[in-house]
């Protein structure tokens, strides 16, 4: 048993204004995808665990290449051309010499010029490898799900949990569906049903929120052995895409019907929570004036501005608006700034220096301009605190104004934990208030301890305001964009 294994995924904010570039990527070839995966908890670690059990020392793995690109602004469409001709020249030696496919990708990808990245390289790598090889793929439940994916796929498995713990659980089902095709041969077919909604908010925890009953339902039909994957895609809600939506999905085996059902049942349950499935936000003002007469700790939640959604990592609203206020309190708070960056590690620590910061990528935000000192320095990489991963931050400085404390970074790192500060010896503990540049984090990072955690209505590229962003590609009504929005539910069927 031969089973190829690749992967391209990548996350965007239609709305940041920095194009992602063909560096923004990390890239494997060959066995370096096989070294740098096998016994993780990343979905292709999940895949290969899966597969070495289902086929024992009956199988042999190629694995050809692999894109991870962290969440940024669109992808410069020379990047993506790059890319693709990358991802689709691996493949083609193998073309006739393998029996089955696993992909690795999100979802969320768009081009300056194209608008689903994903169907492209399915339908490419469908006309090299042929209509023979069963492709299965792995997604993240904020991908936008497209009918020409569908229809260059025989399955699919989602991530099942927000915030995100399932990595491998999620790799490991995709791989258990292609070996259902290859062991049993089971037929796949598909339903899908697009839900005219795009939310945000904490509803959509899977453990405490009300979209936690869509993926409950998922995981019940799944139980069915005719059902062969379920699942339910919430989208990033700022890439901005025809297709962009929420949608639910049940693949069974050759059961049309029973797809039908469960597809249906999952969007009509949703559509009356699409109004509780919205930020409840805190305005910029009234958070950090609450903020201020408080005991604390407090954490203020900028998920208008988090890198983990796309955004530029350069926000300073909400630290304008503490040092315009003189809050009264220590405060600690990444950004993304490499000139902040370059200049502490020219001068080293104890080094002092007056710049305006923030506002580097994004310039809606007006440079905040102090006097600064620089603490200490750091570059590499962060150990996330319960992800798998280790962003690369590049140089990295921790300065200090009166009361304010920035960690600046060169690149615009993901911060969806508080590794970034561990990394440079800081504890959001040690102070009053935190700047949090990540919609929801797992509980124990802030929300178990802190007396507060403020969302906060930041101006941004993933501002959960969603009305406020400015969508122009995807399909329309869409509620919230249009109050009115009717959801009339349309079953589309996918069978290869
Ligand atoms: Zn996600």
């Amino acid at each position: 048993m031969r089973i190829l294994i690749a992967g391209c995924q990548q996350e965007i904010s239609s709305f940041n204004p920095v194009p992602c570039e063909y560096d923004f990527f990390e890239y494997m070839r060959g066995d370096e995808i096989q070294a740098n995966h096998e016994g993780t908890d990343s979905q292709i670690g999940g895949a290969i665990a899966e597969l070495r059990s289902s086929f024992g020392d009956d199988l042999e793995l190629v694995f050809t290449f692999d894109a991870e690109g962290i969440a940024a602004g669109p992808l410069s469409h020379a990047a993506f051309e790059r890319i693709a001709a990358e991802f689709l020249e691996s493949l083609k030696p193998h073309a006739g010499k393998i029996d089955g496919v696993y992909f690795s990708m999100h979802g969320a990808m768009g081009t300056t010029e194209l608008l689903d990245p994903e169907g492209y390289l399915l339908e490419e790598a469908r006309k090299i490898l042929g209509n023979d090889v069963p492709i299965v793929i792995s997604m993240d439940l904020h991908g936008i799900l497209t009918a020409k994916m569908l229809q260059n796929i025989n399955g699919l498995a989602s991530f099942h949990t927000y915030p995100h713990v399932d990595f491998g659980d999620t790799g490991q089902r995709a791989a258990k569906f292609l070996t259902r095709i290859l062991k049993e041969g089971v037929k796949p077919v598909a339903a899908r049903v697009r839900v005219p909604a795009i939310v945000r908010g904490n509803e959509l925890i899977t453990a405490t929120g009300a979209f936690g009953a869509q993926i409950r339902h998922a995981k019940k039909l799944q139980e069915n052995p005719s059902v062969l994957s379920a699942g339910f895609f919430i989208c990033n809600p700022f890439t901005d895409v025809p297709e962009l939506g929420s949608q639910a999905y049940v693949f069974t085996d050759n059961d049309q019907d029973l797809a039908e059902q469960g597809a249906l049942k999952m969007a009509n349950d949703f559509w009356p929570n699409r109004k509780i499935m919205q930020g409840q936000f805190v305005s910029l003002e009234k958070a950090v004036s609450m903020g201020a007469s408080m005991a604390g700790p407090i954490a203020f939640t900028d998920a208008a501005d988090a890198p983990s959604s796309g955004s530029s990592g350069d926000s300073n609203a909400i630290i304008s608006e503490m040092m315009r206020t003189n809050y009264p309190h220590s405060i600690l708070a990444p950004l993304a700034d490499p000139d902040a960056a370059a200049t502490a590690h020219k001068l080293g620590v104890g080094g002092t220096f007056r710049m305006g910061i923030g506002g580097t990528h994004d310039n809606q935000f007006v440079p905040l301009e102090l006097n600064w000192s620089v603490i200490s320095l750091a570059d590499g990489t962060m150990k996330c605190e319960t992800w798998k991963y280790e962003p690369t931050i590049g140089p990295t400085a921790v300065l200090r104004s009166g009361n304010l404390t920035v960690v600046v970074t060169t690149g615009t790192v993901m911060l969806v934990d508080r590794a970034l500060f561990f990394k440079v010896g800081l504890d959001p503990k040690d102070f009053h208030s935190t700047i949090v540049k990540s919609p929801h984090c797992e509980p124990a990072f802030f929300d178990d301890w802190v007396e507060a955690n403020f969302n906060v209505d930041a101006p941004g590229a993933t501002s959960a305001n969603l009305k406020t962003l400015g969508h122009t590609i995807c399909d329309r009504p869409m509620y919230p964009l249009e109050e009115d929005t009717e959801f009339i539910p349309q079953v589309e069927i996918f069978s290869n």
